[in-house]
């Protein structure tokens, strides 16, 4: 998977999420613009290259701190319905599950 990808991706739930979370339209509200550029910023950061880059969750160097994490997760529950719909991506369920196995393995 691309980044560019990744990145399209997270924005597209992020927007989902706001619009129907936070009745924004258009833009996002200033909490979920700041776990957008979070996400993205990880995304760039990333030390791997996309080809040999496993998702940034499961990714062995936690970029994602924790709080960051859970709402990101949090954004992935709320939209991955309608994210299946129009973006059919299979390493996205994928992602969805390692992201709250990991969340399990923290508590
Ligand atoms: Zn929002």
């Amino acid at each position: 998977m691309k980044k560019s990808k990744e990145d399209e991706v997270i924005e597209t739930m992020i927007h989902m999420y706001c619009h129907s979370k936070h009745k924004t339209k258009g833009s996002l509200c200033n909490s979920c613009q700041a776990l957008l550029d979070y996400a993205k910023l990880r995304i760039k950061k990333c030390p791997y290259e996309p080809e040999e880059k496993p998702f940034c969750s499961t990714c062995p160097i936690h970029c994602y701190k924790s709080d960051m994490r859970n709402r990101v997760i949090e954004v992935m529950r709320a939209t991955r319905i309608r994210m299946m719909f129009y973006h059919p991506i299979i390493s996205f369920q994928h992602t969805y599950q390692t992201l709250k196995n990991r969340k399990k393995k923290d508590e």
